[in-house]
């Protein structure tokens, strides 16, 4: 028997839940379909589990350091089980909040595959509505290298719940510099290796470099310019990692590989069969409204790969139900310490473009909200159009940099240059005031130019 409803939503990470809530929330006969468990990547093997063992680094990191601040402990251990534990209770509690917001949808537990044009089938069920909405998401991509089966990849690192000495991560991108941070503040020793020239490649230089010479104080032994050829292991169970550097041969001796050098789509079965079309790179093809080359069918989140991240899913599920939703603008952050943020152009893609701009910065060491908690490692990167002064880039390495970013992202959505931003009062002593003095500094700089 064949069930028609309005919208069907396969999978349901960020992309598919937040989707699926707010097509029921408008009336729509909505029905999901997920073959694990409900929040996705996100919230089961990626950004929530991630952000809670970030907090424990954090902790682990203020409590060493409490006596600094006229405060003593009287010592501490470190409990890497006990911050999995609570990991677990907050990603349950979370997953509770999905089940609710999912209240009003029909959800299906099983596989989805197409089985037609806008058809899709879950075991012997088969479901059809006028709009099919893809929001299947990414897994780890593979370490090509020799031996890789012998490395861990994020999913595996998180069913994990305890730590060895030694850890040397495969990828110096988004997670491997999270999970390197999170591993320091737990006592490991750390290495990565990173094939770029720069660690996070994605992210403004000088930032990358500020998070890389500031891993490397806190004893991270980040190595770029690394490809890794093989991985083997003793007879004592440790792992050889080969890898060539400038053209060197070089060896590291470690107890844990972690892989984290990217992710790949998840594809339903039987997309042929709706005809939905691939891009080079594996992910689904999709226009500016996330439809793809199927009518009627939509792919959202990482699965279309146009941005992998959860805030980006979930918008991309609104502009695919209809919504006026700015997808130029998308912050991004490293939940590091210290943590990094960027929203817009950086200085490298202005410079390949040929966008004539200013950038200036504001150190944390000048602000007083920084020194005062102790902790003014960082700087904020404004980068301005010369001509207009339109804000087209912001950049950041401190603490709060992933909540600091947002506000410039609000800016740059209004079309704002820096004398109307320079109209906002900031509030005192906090570290935005940082924001606005970089945000002066390049407006002085493209006046005077
Ligand atoms: P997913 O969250 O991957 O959800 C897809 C769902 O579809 C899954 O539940 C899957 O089981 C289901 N599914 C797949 N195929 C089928 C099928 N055939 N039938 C039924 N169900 C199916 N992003 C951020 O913005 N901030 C962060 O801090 C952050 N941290 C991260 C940390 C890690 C370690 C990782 C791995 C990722 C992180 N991300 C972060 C990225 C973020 O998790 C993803 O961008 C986001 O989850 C993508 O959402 P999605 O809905 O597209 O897919
Ligand atoms: P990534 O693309 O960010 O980084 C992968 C890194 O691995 C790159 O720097 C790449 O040069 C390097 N690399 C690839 N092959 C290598 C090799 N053989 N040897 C050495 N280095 C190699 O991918 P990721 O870190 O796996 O993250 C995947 C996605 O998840 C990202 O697109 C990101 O958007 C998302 N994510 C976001 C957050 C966040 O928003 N805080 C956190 C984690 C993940």
């Amino acid at each position: 028997m064949t069930t028609n409803c309005d919208i069907i939503v396969i999978g349901a990470g960020p992309g598919g839940y937040e989707t699926a809530a707010r097509a029921a929330a408008c009336g729509l006969d909505t029905v999901i379909v997920e073959r694990d468990l409900p929040g996705g990547t996100c919230l089961n093997r990626g950004c929530i589990p991630t952000k809670a063992l970030c907090r424990s680094a954090e902790v682990a990191m203020t409590v060493k350091d409490a006596f600094d601040y006229g405060v003593s402990t009287g010592g501490f251990t470190l409990d890497y089980a006990a911050a999995c534990a609570r990991r677990d209770a907050v990603v349950g509690e979370l997953r509770q909040g999905v089940v609710t917001l999912l209240e009003g949808v029909r959800t299906v537990r099983g596989e989805a595959r197409f089985i037609g044009e806008r058809t899709v089938a879950v075991g012997d069920e088969v479901f059809t509505a006028p709009k099919v909405i893809i929001a299947t998401g990414s897994c780890p991509a593979p370490l090509r290298a020799e031996g890789s089966g012998l490395a861990v990849d994020s999913d595996r690192l998180l069913a994990m719940d305890r730590l060895p000495a030694e850890i040397t991560v495969v990828g110096g991108g988004v997670i491997g510099m999270e999970f390197a941070s999170i591993f320091a503040a737990f006592g490991c020793n750390v290495s990565v290796l990173e094939y770029c020239q720069e660690i996070l490649p994605p992210f403004d230089r000088e930032i990358a470099k500020r998070l890389r010479m500031a891993m490397k104080r806190r004893g991270v032994d980040v190595t770029v310019q690394a490809s890794v050829s093989r991985i083997s292991v003793t007879d004592e169970g440790r792992r050889v990692v080969e890898y060539t550097c400038k053209g060197k041969d070089k060896t590291i001796v470690t107890d844990m590989v972690v892989a984290a050098v990217g992710r790949r789509p998840v594809l339903p079965q039987g997309l042929e069969l709706a005809g939905v079309e691939l891009t080079e790179k594996g992910f689904i093809k999709v226009d500016g409204s996330m439809i793809t080359s199927a009518p009627g069918v939509y792919a959202i989140g990482d699965v279309n790969g146009l941005c992998m991240l959860a805030h980006a899913a979930s918008a991309q599920g609104r502009v695919a139900l209809g919504e006026r939703v700015n997808l130029d603008i998308i912050p991004s952050a490293v939940f590091t310490v210290p943590e990094c943020a960027m929203v817009g152009m950086t200085e490298q893609q202005c410079a390949e473009a040929g966008t004539d701009y200013v950038a200036a910065t504001a150190t944390f060491r000048s602000n007083g909200k920084a020194m005062a908690t102790g902790d003014a490692e960082g700087l904020v990167m404004v980068i301005l159009n010369r001509a207009d002064r339109r804000i087209i880039g912001c950049h950041i390495c401190g603490q709060h940099a992933s909540d600091l970013i947002q506000e410039v992202a609000v800016a740059m959505a209004a079309g704002m240059d820096s004398s109307r931003f320079a109209e906002v009062v900031h509030g005192h002593p906090t570290l935005s005031e940082c924001v606005a003095s970089a945000m002066e500094k390049a407006d002085e700089a493209a006046r005077k130019s």
